[in-house]
Formats: structure tokens, sequence, C-alpha cells
């Protein structure tokens, strides 16, 4: 029943169900889980002279009449009247002249309207109310009135009434064939409603409380899932048969490097050591801020690797970024006798296949390189090891797609986009999570400028001055997302103002339209301090690491994410001197203004993530690697933290309990995650 074509709902049909197929609603279960994106209380109204200025109210009145009226710069105001017993409101909208008509044709029909009052001499009026007719309904118990009110996301070709409707009888008729996916021990634990009764109270609360719990069993349930399959993943990973790497790696890093590791980073290469030494593969997650060392656990896994006499692929998002990888391990591997290749997009082919020839036979121990790994023809002789650096640029399938070209190998994801606690758990679930909370000693924060535009030349100035004492800087250009021609331009034309402006400095350009060679060329000479200013497109923001610069100027800050304002910023403060930098921006919207506020009041990156999140909302967090999984409708992940807790501990429990989804009791529910969510959990062995 609840997978039956939408269409066999009564009040649907042919017709209406290609209306909802453009609300994703294709099967009568879809029809139950679209949710209500608020909801109103109807079941009293307040009058209209009792409304209070500033309230976010519904009212009930009748259409009396509604004018327009054109100000002298030509907005059209239009204004309708309502009225109710106690008294008259206006509901107004601004240049939408088609209201006038609309609401003339309503004279003397009963509308409910939603808004904010504003309330003042003149009267009480809402500004752009969301407001619906009341129908008038022929039957029984109304759906419009009289009670808690569901608000649906709608689209064109069906009214809020409509949808009430059809979700009504779909709850009517589908009720008793619902059943529980959830297994009752966990419902008992919980105290969850059960989930026809939650369903109905999610439509048609009978009281804020049951609504409360209504939205509290079902957002469980999302995060049950998620979590579960996560939970199952993880579980999977550790059973598959890996092979036992050992090797004393502390003992040879100290030969090699030339400073001593922090605490963090020694716990967190144990972590690793740890892992590879378990006989099933490691799927370890390294978070840590920009610029706190993951390079060296890095490099510490892959002496592990090699000593045990396997092959490692090191993905980087960037071609600057694997190329400063490639020179940064050689320097420390190659006197170790290690065998290093550099494989990236921008190769010749010819450079590409001899490459390709060492991997194939073993002759190399390390490939460091780009999305050029992931081309089918790469393959490997034995590859025991996969790295991937700023995981949050790559998707599931990438990873997964080198992972496939070792049997089993060990994984390690690296990512600088610290994330909060809850985030992670929703995102990375099935990985082990390893955190370097500490930055290399004698770091000093770095000091962040935000400067308008107008005083540009005072930005530069200040370049000068630093180059003057013999550091570097980095000036990135606007960020123009259209086309990587046009960034690459817009790269172009900041240096050679730049040059004008600062003839005394020397400058150096750096794009990604560029050859690899001309790059590296670039960034050698930036390393060997023959350039002093480095104008770059935002591509610099990830990795690189010359520690003698000690500015970083960004133009047209506001246009730049916080994570990606966090990226390029870390680009400085890598030595011991005093870094900077500076924002150039006059924003105009609140949101960019809030960023940059908060880039100059804190360089601690796991605020900046929270922030950020609580800017952007979580959905453009997640990014490709959310795919496949169990989306998060009704879900808040900032708000509903403890009942995503309490979910993952109970998924974590129930594969303890029953790795396999196997007893009676599970059975439904194993059922169920192959029906949702075939695609993401492929390869389990479950039910
Ligand atoms: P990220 O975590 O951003 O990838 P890197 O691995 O690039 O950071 O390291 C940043 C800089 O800090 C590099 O110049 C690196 O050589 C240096 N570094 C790393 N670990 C230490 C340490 N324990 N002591 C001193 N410098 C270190
Ligand atoms: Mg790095």
């Amino acid at each position: 029943m609840l997978k039956n074509p939408v269409r066999y709902i009564k009040g649907v049909g042919e017709k209406r169900a290609f209306v909802l197929s453009k609300l994703g609603i294709h099967t009568a279960q879809d029809l139950l889980y679209h949710f209500p994106r608020r909801w109103e209380d109807r079941r009293h109204f307040k009058k209209i002279r009792e409304l209070v200025d500033g309230e976010k109210v519904a009212i009930l009145g009748r259409v009396l009449d509604a004018e327009s009226t054109v100000t002298r710069k030509g907005l059209v105001i239009v204004k309708a009247v309502i009225d109710d017993v106690s008294g008259v409101a206006y509901l107004t909208w601004f240049n939408q002249p088609y209201m006038k008509k609309r609401f003339k044709a309503l004279r003397g029909k009963r509308i409910v309207a939603y808004g904010t009052v504003k309330k003042n001499r003149f009267g009480v009026e809402i500004e752009n109310p969301e407001w619906e007719e009341v129908e008038e309904e022929e039957g029984k118990e109304s759906l419009n009135l009289g009670r808690i009110v569901p608000i649906y996301p709608l689209t064109e070709g069906i009214s809020q009434l409509q949808m009430r409707k059809i979700i009504s009888n779909a709850l009517d008729i589908l009720t008793p064939t619902i059943v529980d996916i959830i297994p009752p021990w966990i419902r008992e634990k919980r105290k969850l409603l059960p989930l026809s009764q939650a369903l109905r109270e999610i439509h048609f609360p009978t009281s804020a409380q049951s609504l409360a719990q209504a939205r509290r069993r079902l957002v469980y349930e999302e995060f049950f899932l998620l979590q579960l399959i996560l939970a199952l993943r993880q579980k999977e990973y550790k059973e598959e048969k890996g092979r036992s790497l050992e090797f004393d790696v502390f003992g040879e890093l100290e030969k090699v490097l030339p400073f001593t590791l922090t605490n963090a980073q020694r716990k967190v290469i144990e972590e690793v050591a740890n892992d590879m030494k378990k006989g099933h593969p490691m799927n370890r997650l390294i978070q840590g801020d920009v610029g706190s060392g993951k390079t060296i656990v890095a490099v510490a896994a892959i002496l592990i690797a090699v000593r045990c006499g396997y092959q490692c692929a090191l993905m980087a998002p960037t071609e600057i970024l694997a190329e400063q990888h490639f020179i940064v391990l050689s320097n420390l591997l190659f006197p170790l006798g290690i065998k290093l290749s550099l494989l990236v997009g921008g190769m010749t082919q010819k450079e590409k296949q001899m490459t390709k020839k060492l991997i194939a036979e073993g002759e190399t121990d390390v490939v460091i390189g780009t999305h050029a790994l992931l081309e089918e023809d790469v393959e490997f002789k034995n590859l025991g090891l996969v790295i991937i650096d700023e995981q949050h640029r790559f998707g599931v399938m990438q990873r997964a797609t080198l992972r496939q070209k070792g049997l089993n190998p060990e994984v390690l994801v690296m990512t600088a986009t610290p994330i909060p606690r809850t985030l992670a758990l929703t995102v990375y679930g099935d990985l082990d999570i390893s955190i370097i909370d500490e930055l290399p000693p004698g770091r000093r924060p770095v000091k962040t400028f935000w400067v308008p535009k107008s005083k540009r030349k005072w930005a530069y100035a200040f370049v000068r001055e630093e180059i003057k004492k013999g550091r570097q800087a980095y000036a990135v250009c606007p960020l123009i997302e259209e086309s990587e021609k046009l960034q690459a331009e817009a790269a172009e034309k900041l240096a050679s103002d730049l040059a004008r402006l600062l003839p005394d400095v020397r400058i150096g350009l750096l794009h990604g339209q560029m050859r690899p060679k001309e790059k590296e060329q670039i960034m050698r000479e930036f390393r060997d301090k023959k350039i002093d200013l480095l104008v770059s497109t935002p591509v610099i923001e990830v990795g690189i690491d010359v520690p003698n610069a000690t500015v970083m100027v960004i133009e047209d800050a506001d246009r730049f994410g916080l994570a990606q304002l966090h990226q390029l910023r870390g680009r400085v403060g890598r030595g011991e001197e005093q870094s900077y930098c500076i924002l150039i921006a006059t924003p105009r919207s609140e949101e960019a203004k809030r960023r940059l506020q908060v880039m100059t009041e804190t360089n601690d990156g796991f605020r900046i993530a929270e922030e950020d999140l609580a800017i952007r909302g979580p959905g453009e967090f997640f990014g490709t690697r959310q795919h496949g999984l169990p989306d998060l409708k009704l879900a808040n992940i900032l708000k509903d933290v403890k009942i995503l807790e309490e979910a993952r501990e109970d998924a974590l429990e129930l594969v303890v309990q029953d790795p396999h989804l196997r007893k009676p009791e599970h059975r439904l529910l194993a059922k169920e995650i192959r029906e949702r969510f075939g695609d993401a959990i492929e390869m389990l062995d479950i039910g």
C-alpha cells in the first residue's frame, strides 16, 4: 500500500499525480512524509482590535476591498482591507499590482492572513502576508479552521486545502498498514510515539505537545536511519580483511624531520599506526585546523606502508597542492631511499604514460597527484595505502574509486574544514576521527583587518612595508565563478594593477590556466624569495605552505565564504613572525558583513565552522559527501543534537547486538533500509 503510486489515493488522479511529482512525491509513502513547513494555530483567532505591534499572527477576516497606489518613484503599493467583528486591518504588497484584481474578486470571502503585525496611528497592517482563502468545505470536520492547521510546501496547481485533503485521505487509508520500523526495544527506551500516530500528529496535531512528540519521533527516525547505515558501513570496513602493517615510524621520522612533533601530531600518528597494525583496513579522518601539520601524519603513514612493502597514493584537489606535496615529501622521503612520482592532468601524454608504467610495475613507491590518479589506466602493482588530502573537495565516489585500485587498502582522509562534532557525526559517522588540536610552537595568531575598498591603497602600502622587512605576501584576486578563464583574467588584471601601484616590488602571477611547469616555476621562485608578492586566483586557498609569507590580501573578500576565507588566511601565520590578513571589501549584504566580522574576531577554525553553519545552514555543508544517504527533512543538526546523539548510541548498540540485522525484530528495518537507500548501501550484508 505504502509503495503504491500516489495517484491511487482518493482525490489525486492522473493530473494531480503529475503536480505532486514536482514536489518529489511519487508514492503514497512520499505523501505521508511530505511534512508541513509550519503549523498555524487556528483554534482561536485573535481579534484584529487586540493585535499587538511586532507579533506574528494569523487573523481571520472578510475581504472588503482592494486599492493600489503608485509612489513618485514608481513603486506600486496594493492594499487590501479585511475586517472581523472587532475592526479592520490592511494587507500590503509592493510591486505586485495583480494583487488588486485578485482581492477585488475575493470581496465578501473569508481569508486567513499570516504575518508580522505593524500597528501605528494609521491602523493595523501586515506587509507581504502569507494568506489563503478559507474555502467552504462540505462534510465533517474542517481541515482549515478550528484546529492546528498544517502549511505545506506547495507548487503550482495545488492549494493548501487540496493538499490537506489529500494527505488527510492518505492518513485515513494508510494508517492501519503503517508498520513501525524502529525496533520495539528502542521505541520503549526512548519513549517514542508509534509511527502511525506520529505521522498523523505531524500533519494534524491535536496539541502543541503532541506535535512536539511527533516531531521528535520523526527526527529520531531520520537520524537513526542515517546513523545505522553509517554504523553498518563502519562495521563492514572493520570486518574486511586487510593487512597488518607494523613499523617503528617514530624512530625513522626523527631522522628526517627538521622539527619535533607536537603532542597532538604524536598522538594522531600513534592512532594511525595502531589502525594500520590491525588486520583490518584503516578508515580514518584527520581533522586539524589549517597549519596544524597534517602533512606529517601522511608522511608517517606512508613510511609505514612503504617499509612494509606497499605502494601509496596521495590525492590532492589542485595541481599546485599536489606539486607542493611532491616537493615536501620528496625532501623528506627521498633521502630514505623511497621513490616518489607525480601524476597531474597538466603533464604531457608522454610524461603521464611513463609515470603510469612506473606505478604499474611497482617501480615507484609513492604517487602524488590530482584527480588524474582516478583515471582508469592508472593501475598499481600493490597499493596498500590511500591518502586523500583536503577531502571535502572530493566526493564519496572519488574516494571509493581510488580505494578500489588496491585490495582493501588502508584509507586516510585529511581535512582542514573543521566541523562541529554533531555535524561530524552526521557526515563522517562511518569513519574513525582523529583531531590535531594543537598548532606547532611559536605560532602567533594572524591579525585580521577589514578595509573598505576606498582604503585599498593603504592596504598595499602596508604590504610594501612588510616586504621591505624581508617578508613576502599574497594578493588574491576577486572570486569569479563563471569560468576559469575569466578568473585567470581577473588575476592578470590585479597583477598589472599592482605592478603600477608597487613598482619596486617583485610580483609573480599564479592561476589555473597556466601550464603545470609554469606554476611549479612560480611556486619555486616564491619559495626561494625571488618573488615578493604572489598574485593569485583563489586556487592558492588549499594547502600552500611558505612560512616566510606574512601578509594575505584578499580582494573583494565579501564574495568568499567563511570556510574559504579561513583557508586563505591559513596561508600565512606559518612562521614565527607576526602575520596579517587584510580583507578588502565594501559588502552590501548583512550576511557578508557578518562573515567579515567573524573573520576579524577569531582565528579558531572550529568557531568559524560553527558560524558558517549558522549563517549558511547545514545544507551546503554536506556537498557530495551526503550523496545517496538518507535525507534529513525535519531534523535540524544544530538544534536536535540530543536526539542525534541518542540515535547514534542506539544505532551502534544495534549493530553490536545484531550486526547483519537478521533477528526477527530487525528484519523489517533491514528490508526498509534496502528499499529506501539501495544505492547507498550496495555492499552491505544485511537482512
Ligand atoms: P596543514 O595541516 O595545514 O596541512 P602543514 O602540514 O602544511 O599543515 O604544516 C604547516 C607548516 O607547519 C609546515 O611548514 C610544516 O613544516 C610546519 N610544521 C608541521 N609540524 C610542525 C612541528 N611539529 N613543528 C614545527 N613546524 C611544524
Ligand atoms: Mg595540508
